[in-house]
């Protein structure tokens, strides 16, 4: 016999189990080296800081000059 559920799940409670998917917003938290907002629990995109220390180099954007050649 085949492994089949008894009952149908209701549209209830199918929606109960939906909302514990998809419902991840990133928190963001300001990053106390340099102030941008970060997601927690996370190296600083801006600045590569992570509890005070450096860990990513950040590369710094230079200027954007138009290398299209004429
Ligand atoms: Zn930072």
């Amino acid at each position: 016999m085949g492994a089949l559920p008894k009952r149908r799940i209701s549209t209830g409670r199918k929606g109960r189990r939906r909302t514990a998917i998809r419902l991840r917003v990133p928190k963001l938290v300001a990053c106390p080296n340099c102030g941008q907002l970060k997601k927690s629990h996370q190296v600083c995109p801006l600045c590569g800081y992570y509890k005070g220390k450096e860990v990513v180099k950040i590369k710094i954007k230079k200027g954007k000059k138009s290398t299209k050649g004429r």
